[in-house]
Parts: C-alpha cells; structure tokens; sequence
C-alpha cells in the first residue's frame, strides 16, 4: 500500500523534489516547538499550484495524510508531520502573482515570505500591515492558517482581516476560489473560515491581500519604567484615553538585557521594564496624538522617555523586540514560550503575578508581548541538562495559563492550537462549541486527512518528547481521562 502510493508520487515528483531518505526526512519532523516530532513518509517539493493538487489527489486516493508546510516557524506544534504521512513543503510557491495599486491587492503563492510582499508593494507605497516578529522567515501560507497577528495589529487587525479572498485545493482534491479582491461579498464569509484553520480545510494555493498606504508619518516613544506593573497600567491609561496607537510592546528587564546583548538596540540598561508605543497615519493626526500620548505617558510615571528621532532610531527601536525571542536564547540554553492572553486592564494584575510565581520556583520569566491585544508571550527560561528542570519550566507554563483563563483571558493569542494545545480546548469552549468546529471539520474533510490530529481534543496520542503530562494537566485545568 504504501510502496504503491510512493510509486504513484514518484511518477509525479522527480527524485530532487521528492524526499524518501531518513537523512532528507530529519528537518522537517518539528517545527519550532521542538518537543513535538514525527517522521514523514515523504516530503515532496511542489513548484506550481498543480503540482499541489495532484498530490492532494493522490493522497485522496491512497488515504494518506498530509500536512501543507511553510517555513515550519510554528510555536504550537502545527506543522509537525502527521505520521505515515506526507509533507508538502511550500517554500517554491514563492512567487507574487500581481501587485495592484489602484486595487491595493496583491495576489500571492502561499509561500512567499510576509515581508517580501511590504517589501515588493513599496515601490507603490503600499504595505502588508500584519507583521509577526517572525515576519522575515515566515510564509503567507502558515499566517493565513494561524491567523496571524504581531506588534502592528493592534490598529490594524490580524490576517484575517487583510485576506480577501483565497484559491485552496479542499482535502477531497476540489478546488475553490472563496471570496474575491474586494471587501464587499455577497453570501457567508467563506475564506473568513478558511483562515485560523490551522491547514485542517486543505491547503491554499493563492491568496489575495489587502494592501496600505504606507503611513506619512511614525511617532515612536519608548518609556522605561522601574516595574514591569507600571507598564502594564500605563497600557491601560493609553486605551483608557481613546487613543488608538498602531502598536504597544512591553519588554521586562530579562528580555531587555537579551535584546541588548543580541542587537543593542540602546535600550535603557537599569530598566525593569520598557514600553514601546507607536503612532502612524497622517502627520497632523500623528502630531496631535502625539501630543497627547506624551501627557498619559508622563502621567504613567516613567523614569525615563525616549523619542525615536528618525527612521534609523525608530528601526533599532522595533529590532530589539522583534529579535527578542531568539535573543532569550543568549541568556538561558532552552525556554518555553506561552502565548496566553489576559484582559487589557489586567495587564498589570498578571504580569505582577507572573513575577511572583517566577519568583517563588527560581525560575527566570522574561516577558516580552503585544501589550495593546492583552497577549502575553512570558519565556521560561530553563536548563534542560538539569535534571527536573523542564518539568519545573512546564509547571510554571501551567500556572501562567491558568492565571489568564482567571482573570477573563485565554490560552491562546496568535500561534495557535496545533498539536501543543488540542487536548485543553475544552478548557475554553463549551462541548457544544467543539461540536459545532468538529460538524464543520467532518464536512470538509471526512477522511481525516488534512493536518489531521491537530487542534481538535482527542485527536490521538501527540508524540511529546517532553517529560510528563503537560502543564495545564498538572495545573488541574484538564485532564486526559
Ligand atoms: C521567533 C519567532 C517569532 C514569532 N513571532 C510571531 C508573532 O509575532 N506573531 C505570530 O502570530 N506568530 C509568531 N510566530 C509563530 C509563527 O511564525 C507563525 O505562526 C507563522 O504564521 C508560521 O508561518 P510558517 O510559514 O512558518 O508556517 P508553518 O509553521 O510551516 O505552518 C504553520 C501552520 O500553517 C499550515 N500551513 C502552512 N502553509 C499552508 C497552506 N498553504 N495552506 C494551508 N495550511 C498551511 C501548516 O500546516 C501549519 O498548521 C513566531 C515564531 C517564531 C519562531
């Protein structure tokens, strides 16, 4: 069965586009949550839209998984291989289809890079506005799978809100073109659906984007605060005062530290806390928020203010948050990244606690995230050649979970379910809810072949080379039986 189906693939992929041996297999088995892993059967190259299609089919007829991939960035476990399966590595379907300007659209192939599209759309001041730190390695196949999100989209939306409309081969080999190039649409948001489907519906071949203008103006603050709480509720004073800035980024003092050491970027060395926050649009809106903005940070306390006075500053400003995760890796062998998400005005409440529990184990807790969404990324910081280590890391994880579905938040902010999450669903939907996602997903995918076990509670064991249950079961929130 599975020589016949190999056979079958061979006679569509040429040997340099279809990978068989352990040696070629081994880089695509985790993403970059690496405690996840499975070995593919195969991993095949596609270079056009066809050559997915035809693979799609095949699997189709063979009763194959198969899990579409782009740079394989995930945090969740989502682009790990389903085992006895296939991956469809995207990376050649890298090309931009059309720029339109007068249109601002620009059609693309999955597996273009996220800031090549704002790279290409320059030249007619146009940008692509959903920007993850990751946004120089990641593809616009895997942000529309996880909707998502970075520093900017806090005015701006997630990717759900700048796609408008896709061309994807559905798990049973048809292809559909939902929604269109304009906002306007008649009948159901279908390709709203096919975003955040964490590649469960099948794997988008094309996809059309909305563009911006570049904004005409930037005004950067960057205010450095003696607590990290302090941050938090200045935040809250921002929203609080109706201002609606483009981004909100809170760095505390280990992720600082990182930063510096990684990009030195200038941040303010005795700080236990940064925060940055960014105006856009037109200048004379920009001046008089700014003049604003000013007045609530100053209220707020800091201990220090600092306005980035160019574009060279203003860049060295978001280069050290954007580099921050990998940075942590300066500091510490190995970390944990949660992604969990707490109500705007108990961003103070819980980055306090957070320090406590950090405190209260010896455990390092570097917090850098998109303050304005409420989403916290706290990296855990750990030595995994100590014994217990890990375990003492993934405990804490658990915690700081449960401390955001306590204070009204949730589990999850922007990287998604994958396989990381899939069993603690139910701690924020109702069995009805899941019911209502596991109806759409059977209708769509009835064999169970598209990216299977992954989101979904239950969707069979997850080969989790990390030690013991995982931090939410042993923190009581879920439980396995
Ligand atoms: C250092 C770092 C910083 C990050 N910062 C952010 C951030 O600020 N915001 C954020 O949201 N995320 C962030 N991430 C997470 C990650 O970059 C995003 O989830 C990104 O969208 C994944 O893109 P990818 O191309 O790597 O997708 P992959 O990891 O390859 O795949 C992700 C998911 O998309 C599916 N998929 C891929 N292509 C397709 C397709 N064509 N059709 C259907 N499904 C498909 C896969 O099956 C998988 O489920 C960060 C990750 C890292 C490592």
């Amino acid at each position: 069965m599975r020589s016949r189906f190999l056979t079958a693939l061979g006679s569509l992929f040429p040997p340099s586009r279809l990978l068989i041996q352990a040696a070629e297999l081994a880089p695509f088995e985790s993403d970059a949550l690496t405690a996840f892993r499975a070995r593919p059967i195969a991993v095949v190259i596609p270079e056009s839209k066809e050559d997915v299609i035809q693979a799609v089919r095949l699997c189709r007829d063979h009763g194959v998984p198969f899990v579409a991939r782009g740079s394989g960035t995930s945090l969740s476990g989502g682009s790990v291989p389903v085992a006895g399966g296939i991956v469809l590595a995207l990376n050649r379907l890298n090309r931009i289809l059309r720029i339109d300007p007068a249109r601002r659209i620009a059609v693309v192939e999955p597996g273009v890079i996220n800031l090549t599209v704002s790279q290409l759309a320059a030249r007619h001041r146009l940008y692509y506005a959903p920007d993850p730190s990751s946004q120089s390695i990641c593809t616009i196949g895997g942000n529309v799978a996880f909707n998502s999100g970075g520093a900017h989209c806090l005015k701006y939306g997630m990717t759900s809100n700048h796609v408008l409309g896709l061309t994807a081969v559905l798990p049973d080999g048809e292809v559909v073109e939902l929604g269109g190039e304009s906002l306007e649409g008649a009948g159901p948001d279908l390709h709203g659906l096919f975003v955040g489907n964490e590649g469960l519906f099948g794997v988008a071949l094309e996809i059309t984007l909305r563009l911006l203008p570049i904004p005409e103006s930037y005004r950067t603050i960057l205010a450095a605060y003696d607590r990290v709480e302090d941050a938090g509720e200045a935040v809250s004073r921002i929203v609080a005062s109706g201002l609606l800035p483009g981004a909100m980024e809170i760095m505390d003092r280990l992720a600082i530290e990182a930063a510096e050491a990684a990009v030195h970027a200038g941040y303010p060395a005795d700080a236990n806390a940064i925060l940055l926050v960014e105006l856009e649009g037109e200048r004379a809106v920009v001046d008089l928020d700014f003049a604003r903005l000013s007045e609530v940070v100053r209220l707020s306390r800091p201990r220090e203010v600092r306005v980035a006075r160019d574009a060279s500053e203003r860049l060295l400003f978001w280069k050290g948050r954007k580099s921050a995760f990998s940075a942590v890796g300066r500091i510490s062998p190995d970390y944990l990244v949660q992604d969990g998400v707490v109500p705007r005005s108990r961003l103070g409440e819980a980055l306090g606690e957070i320090g406590r529990m950090g405190r209260e184990r010896g455990i390092r807790v570097a917090n850098v995230f998109h303050a304005g969404d409420g989403n916290l990324h706290p990296l855990i910081l750990f030595d995994g050649r100590v014994a217990g280590a890990l375990e003492k890391a993934e405990e804490l994880a658990g915690e700081i979970l449960r401390l955001c579905l306590r204070l009204g938040g949730s589990i999850t902010g922007e990287h998604g379910v994958g396989m990381e999450k899939r069993d603690y669903l139910p701690a924020m939907f109702t069995p009805t809810e899941i019911e209502v996602m596991h109806r759409l997903h059977r209708a769509i995918d009835p064999k169970g072949l598209s990216n299977s076990g992954k989101m979904f509670p239950g969707g069979g064991a997850p080969a989790l080379t990390a030690h013991g249950p995982h931090p939410l079961e042993r923190a009581g929130i879920i439980s396995r039986e």
